[in-house]
């Protein structure tokens, strides 16, 4: 306890500046065993790492070893805690009271956490304890006490949905606190004549599992259809507006006792609306991402959500799925693996390195798969070593898909048209809560698309002030000619360009990542190809004042070249021979 006693009384003010995750680092998502791999790596954050085990002395330092460890390599640590999982350290933690804390369906029974059906602590099981009720809180605040025992530079948290997540998908919850809590919400939002319309005669005496009973809802039809029943849309609402208060008071808890800013992440992949929610609280986001591995062909949904993190100025510092790592793992296939890499970080976020991979399926369960340093540790070192080419650098585009929850999925179909056209696109999200749309949003777009479904009117307003016209998506072929032709790739239909620049700085250069994704399952390798590109001089034009007669490309493993550029009134174009995985052509600066 004297270690611990020692921190407290430091507590102090924050100062300093908010981390972020640049666009060059190099995540590990744990700290792995063998502290060499950090180096090998050219390791930069450790993203997803624990906290003490408890407040007692030796685990005060072994944790703060881990800490201090990475620090010696040069790396930032991420503390973290667990908003579900960790069911059995509650139960430690308030042993004759943990019941209280239980989540309830409808007709007051305890829930559990269905993914963690084979875990147990002391005879009992994994209960889905409420990030509503007081103690429980309490103990959410208590792991961050012991994550910042140590030195850390941020915070991670799991499960940041917490019991909106239970109440949306898992039966729940109908706690006393979750009941009251919706009672006083209701009253905070509506006035007596809007809550009789609704049906609520009297709020003081409002009780939400009551009032689904007297209307025939049961604990089944609560968890088979919650979206749909009345009100649910409301207590959705509530639920995820008191999820993300607990998320934002963690990560402040834990700021204040760090006396600064911490680099904030979550465990989630940023790919639908509701994940985007907690974007406004988080530098960036950590977790698994679906690959479809099996399919033995590069999958270009994550480059959507890398763009569209980008959008909201946050990264995704992703991983690959548990049955993609399995199938990764039976085949032994780590040129698909850098495949990913690659395309992570030529769309402007970060695949963590697969040092130590959690792989799962049906039939053989939890497994590992541990990745060989010499197969991916160079991608890293070429990213790291070329840092200046990616940090600070977003896409550079003329056009940009507005999207709203509503129309989300529409929009999200048309950009992963784009991605395999290679038409230069940003997405920028209209939703208020996320921060929405403002002028300086949109004066670097020619041409704004939206989906099917309404835009708010401002932004609409907003637009024709600044006299952008806004196209309704059609397909492809509504896009005008002007726009289809910027990027034109000769020799492959399998290449994706990422045309990028890095806004606010005159002279840096415009760099074009060209990703060859022709993957040879059986050589586990893509196929070499030649190629042409040619490129819209006005949209370099953006960017670039005049066009130099070459540019230089960086390719892994090999040194800096040369290219020539051929220029004529309109386009800009290059020829590279025997392309493999990945090249940066660096044009003007
Ligand atoms: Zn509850």
């Amino acid at each position: 306890m004297v270690l611990f006693a020692m921190l407290f009384s430091l507590v102090a003010t924050i100062r300093g500046e908010r981390p972020v995750l640049q666009a060059s680092d190099v995540v590990f998502m744990y700290a792995p065993r063998d502290k060499k791999l950090y180096e090998i790596y050219s390791g930069t954050v450790v993203g997803w790492a624990g906290r003490s085990r408890s407040k007692d002395d030796k685990d005060v330092y072994w944790f703060r070893k881990q800490v201090e460890e990475a620090h010696k390599f040069g790396l930032k640590y991420c503390g973290s805690v667990d908003f579900v999982v960790d069911f059995g350290g509650f139960i430690d933690f308030c042993p004759d009271g943990f019941e209280k804390a239980i989540c309830r369906d409808l007709d007051g029974n305890p829930l559990t956490v269905p993914w963690l059906w084979d875990h147990r602590h002391n005879g009992h099981p994994a209960y889905w304890f409420c990030t509503n009720n007081p103690d429980y809180r309490a103990y959410l605040k208590e792991q961050v006490e012991r994550a910042c025992v140590a030195d850390i530079d941020g915070l991670h948290i799991d499960d940041w949905r917490g019991t909106s997540a239970c109440s949306a998908w898992f039966g729940g919850c109908f706690c006393e606190h979750c009941r009251e809590g919706f009672k006083d919400w209701l009253k905070a939002h509506f006035g007596e004549e809007e809550l009789k319309r609704m049906g609520i005669e009297d709020i003081q005496s409002f009780d939400y599992a009551v009032f689904l009973k007297s209307k025939g809802v049961t604990k089944d039809s609560w968890r088979a259809q919650a979206g749909n029943l009345p009100l649910a849309d409301l207590y959705q609402s509530f639920q995820r507006e008191s999820s993300l208060k607990v998320v934002g008071m963690v990560f402040e808890y834990a700021e204040q006792i760090r006396g600064k800013p911490l680099l904030r992440s979550v465990n989630s992949s940023a790919s639908t609306p509701e994940a985007l929610r907690v974007a406004p609280l988080v530098d960036f986001f950590c977790g698994e991402m679906e690959h479809q591995a099996n399919t033995k062909q590069v999958y270009l949904e994550p480059a959507f959500v890398y763009r569209l993190v980008e959008g909201l100025g946050k990264r995704q510092a992703a991983t690959a799925g548990g049955y993609d790592w399995a199938f990764i793992a039976e085949k032994e296939k780590p040129g698909m693996v850098r495949t990913w890499i690659a395309q992570a970080y030529a769309f402007g976020s970060v695949f963590m390195v697969p040092h130590h991979q959690w792989c799962y399926t049906q039939e053989k369960g939890t497994h590992w798969w541990e990745g060989n340093p010499e197969d991916f540790a160079p991608l890293y070192r070429f990213v790291r070593e070329n840092a200046s080419l990616f940090d600070g650098y977003v896409s550079l585009s003329d056009v940009a898909f507005i999207y709203t929850d509503e129309g989300f999925d529409d929009i999200r179909g048309a950009s992963l048209e784009l991605l395999e056209k290679n038409v230069p696109f940003s997405v920028i999200g209209a939703e208020k809560d996320r921060g929405g749309i403002k002028k300086e949003n949109l004066e670097k777009f020619r041409l704004l698309i939206k989906g099917k479904g309404s835009i708010p009117k401002e932004i609409e307003k907003l637009a024709r002030q600044e006299k952008k016209k806004i196209l309704q998506w059609e397909g492809y072929d509504s896009l005008p000619w002007e726009f289809r032709n910027q990027v034109i790739v000769r020799g492959s239909d399998k290449l994706r360009v990422s045309l990028r620049y890095k806004p606010g700085s005159a002279n840096a250069p415009i760099v074009c990542h060209l990703l060859n994704q022709d993957y040879d399952f059986e050589r586990d390798d893509v196929r070499p190809v030649d190629i042409e590109v040619s490129l819209s001089k006005a949209l370099l034009g953006k960017v670039l004042k005049s066009f130099p007669g070459k540019a230089s490309v960086y390719i892994p493993g090999k040194p800096m070249q040369k290219v020539n550029l051929k220029i004529s009134d309109e386009r800009i174009s290059f020829n590279l021979t025997n392309l493999g995985l990945w090249a940066i052509v660096v044009i003007g600066g």
